[in-house]
């Protein structure tokens, strides 16, 4: 259930001290302590799992409904103009503590917040074998 080397753990738990936006049974809502922007949440099951492709359903079904509550209460709360719900998986994919959180992040149209990658192009043909590829493991 608990990690005892897991950061996240704790302070889903409350063994640490966290800025607390919303907690229940399964689930605590804080602040990122380096935020991308005001009001930046990370929702974290106080279960550990590793990321979402560890986690069981019915945690990253309840995780995304948290997320877009949260989401609803940073509209509320700043008037944003726009909410990023992200996540990451991997150390290739940007994951830096590896217990699932979703990241909430309040936008505004001229923020500092950047998220880019360069796009690619595949042809019709790498198009298709690429979904088959996927679809079968699916
Ligand atoms: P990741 O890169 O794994 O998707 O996101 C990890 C996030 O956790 C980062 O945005 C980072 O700022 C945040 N973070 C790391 N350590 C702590 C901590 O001790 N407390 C809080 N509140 N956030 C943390
Ligand atoms: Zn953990």
């Amino acid at each position: 259930m608990i990690k005892d080397d897991c950061i996240f753990c704790k302070l889903a738990n409350g063994i640490f001290d966290t800025n607390t936006v919303y907690e229940d049974e399964d689930f605590r809502v804080i602040l990122d302590i380096e935020p991308a922007s005001r009001g930046h949440a990370l929702v974290l099951p106080k279960k550990h799992f590793a990321n979402a492709l560890e986690a069981d359903d019915e945690t990253l079904g309840a995780a995304m409904k948290l997320a877009a509550r949260t989401g609803r209460a940073l509209k509320e709360a700043f008037g944003c103009d726009g909410i990023n719900i992200l996540q990451n998986n991997g150390e290739a994919a940007g994951q830096t503590v590896f217990h699932l959180h979703v990241h909430v992040i309040p936008r505004w149209e001229k923020d500092t917040v950047q998220f880019e990658y360069k796009k690619n192009s595949f042809s019709d043909e790498e198009m298709k074998a690429t979904a088959a590829d996927i679809g079968k493991y699916m």
